[in-house]
């Protein structure tokens, strides 16, 4: 098997860390923030989007989905709270 080539032979800058972090998701950065604080060099790496599930497909999208069918279905029950009319348009 050949050898494996380094980032030296494949000619890559390379830099050192002290902690690198893995993943911008909630967690990545306050910990990254907190390394930083205590003086250690650090790296945060994130692969896709940052701030993660949460804020990109999880807790927030999901909260506004549901939000929004929960307008559309107060709508729909319209008539059961006043005298609904169809408008012209
Ligand atoms: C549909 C849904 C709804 C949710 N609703 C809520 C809610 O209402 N309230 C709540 O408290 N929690 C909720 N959660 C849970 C919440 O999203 C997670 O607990 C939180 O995001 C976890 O944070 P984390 O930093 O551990 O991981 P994540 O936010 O998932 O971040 C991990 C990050 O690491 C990156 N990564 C992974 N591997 C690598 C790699 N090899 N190289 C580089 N980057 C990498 C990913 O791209 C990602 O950005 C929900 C989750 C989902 C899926």
């Amino acid at each position: 098997m050949p050898p494996r080539p380094t980032a030296a032979s494949a000619n890559i800058d390379t830099e050192n860390f002290d902690a690198i972090i893995v993943g911008a998701g909630q967690a990545g950065p306050g910990i990254a923030a907190r390394c930083s604080r205590e003086g250690l060099k650090t790296a945060l790496i994130e692969r896709h989007h940052f701030g993660g599930t949460c804020v990109n497909v999880g807790c927030v999208p999901t909260k506004t989905l549901v939000d929004s069918a929960r307008s559309v279905r107060l709508a729909q029950r319209g008539a059961e709270f006043a005298r609904v009319r169809q408008l012209r348009t």
